[in-house]
């Protein structure tokens, strides 16, 4: 086990041990690997009954890669996830199928991930009838409730996707992901697609169900500022790795790691009295294919020092009590 299964926290729902996915890169017609595209590298965390963890990074950190490692819709290269006593990865189809009543998602685009063809209570209906949760009249029932939980009314069932506005279709979304009664959702990016103005109605949404069914989240978003009212911890990535996790209050008020920092410095600030400097990190996001040695975060990092920062991988290990961070150099000033 790594560092993380050394804090101190209530029984986990879901345990995510050294989780790895690299993607091949195939050349020529024989189709060999020729390389790896290293897009889950060595993450590890856990979440307990009832938590929300905001998984948040760059596009291109893998934390999308995360949340469907974990409901297998990709397989894993390496790595354990355990669903209270389940080993997740042991499972077969069949098996996965099953626990999938457990587990669901809720997509990013609202717009793509519903069928356009099927009429709304057809396609809330859809995940009844694969897990044959209930048939007929009981079947019509429990779509109309679902409806009126994600706040749509129940004959809305009759129209079809494109008779809906963006928020409502992501509505439409948590409510197919609802259906089986699972204990856990995969959030990935539920809000981006949406204008700001709908973003926090839908959010808050997510709140008032997770605390009417107690349910437990892992919500992905590339910006830090889309999960700060809603998490209980924040996990940030980058190139696939965790370079900082910690409760929500100890990340927003004193953030260890220098790309935490980074990305905090760009959220915007609702009061014009505040003033804050933006750090700004040079280059892009260096591609997975080929990440740099050492820390990952090196080649864009204004406080790396070298030769350690290059040659050197830094653990993610504690460094305030729940507060891990990845960097030879946590809490220095950026
Ligand atoms: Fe920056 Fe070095 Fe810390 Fe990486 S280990 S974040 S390069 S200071």
């Amino acid at each position: 086990m790594t560092e993380l299964a050394r804090q101190p926290e209530p029984r986990a729902l879901l345990t995510v041990d050294a989780l790895t996915k690299y993607f091949p890169v195939k050349r020529g017609i024989l189709g060999r690997t020729v390389a790896q595209v290293k897009a889950v590298d060595g993450v590890s965390f856990s979440l307990a009954t009832g938590e929300t963890l905001g998984l948040v990074g760059e596009s291109g950190s893998g934390k999308t890669t995360v949340g469907r490692c974990i409901l297998r819709l990709i397989e894993p290269t390496s790595g354990t996830i355990r669903f209270e006593d389940t080993d997740i990865l042991g499972l077969d189809s069949g098996g996965m199928r099953r626990m999938r009543r457990h587990m669901q998602i809720v997509f990013q685009d609202p717009y793509a991930s519903l069928n356009p063809r099927m009429t709304v209570g057809s396609i809330i209906a859809e995940p009844l009838i694969i897990h044959g949760v209930s048939n007929g009249d009981e079947r019509n029932d429990r779509v109309a409730q679902l409806l009126e939980k994600v706040g749509l009314q129940p004959e809305y069932r009759k129209r079809y996707p494109h008779e809906f506005s963006g928020g409502q279709r992501q509505r439409i979304g948590v409510a197919r992901a609802l259906a089986t009664n699972p204990k856990f959702l995969v959030l990935d990016e539920p809000v981006s697609a949406l204008d700001v103005s709908v973003q926090a109605q839908v959010v808050n949404l997510l709140q008032d169900l997770q605390d009417e069914l107690g349910l437990t989240y892992l919500f992905i978003a590339h910006d830090l500022s889309v999960v700060e009212h809603i998490s209980t911890r924040v996990a940030v990535m980058y190139l696939g790795r965790i370079m900082e996790l910690a409760s929500r209050a100890a990340l927003y008020a004193n953030p260890l790691h220098p790309y935490t920092k980074a990305l905090l410095s760009a959220v915007p600030i609702p009061d014009p009295k505040v003033k804050k400097s933006r750090i700004i990190l040079k280059g892009d996001i260096p591609t997975p294919l080929n990440p740099p040695g050492g820390c990952v975060f090196h080649t864009r990092c204004p406080i790396a020092q070298f030769p350690i920062c290059k040659d050197v991988v830094p653990p993610l290990v504690e460094h305030q009590p729940g507060q891990l961070a990845a960097c030879h150099f946590a809490g220095a000033p950026v």
